[in-house]
């Protein structure tokens, strides 16, 4: 395979791992790209359960019931927290 064609190819299994990932983003999944967020202000958690999907519940919750809420992308680096509005710093995997 010449190097265009190489590049050609990775580009294109670039393209569809972006689209699984997104996928699977809508579907509710955690995709594993950072640690799982903990808000040191109000206590919320994420968790994941063992089917993949990402769940949030009160730290200290008698059933860890999720709570519905989701932490969500305030930019490239920080989360916001969805019950306090906390801004939160995301550990991403590189
Ligand atoms: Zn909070």
């Amino acid at each position: 395979m010449s190097a265009p064609a190489q590049d050609a190819a990775l580009h294109a299994l670039c393209e569809q791992l972006r689209n699984i990932r997104q996928q699977a983003e809508i579907m509710g999944l955690f995709i594993g790209d950072r640690e799982l967020l903990d808000c040191a202000h109000c206590g919320l958690l994420e968790d994941v359960l063992i089917g993949g999907r990402l769940v949030t519940y009160q730290a200290g919750a008698v059933d860890a019931a999720d709570s519905g809420l989701r932490f969500a992308a305030a930019d490239d680096d920080n989360f916001v927290c969805p019950q306090c509005g906390a801004v939160i710093a995301g550990a991403f995997f590189v």
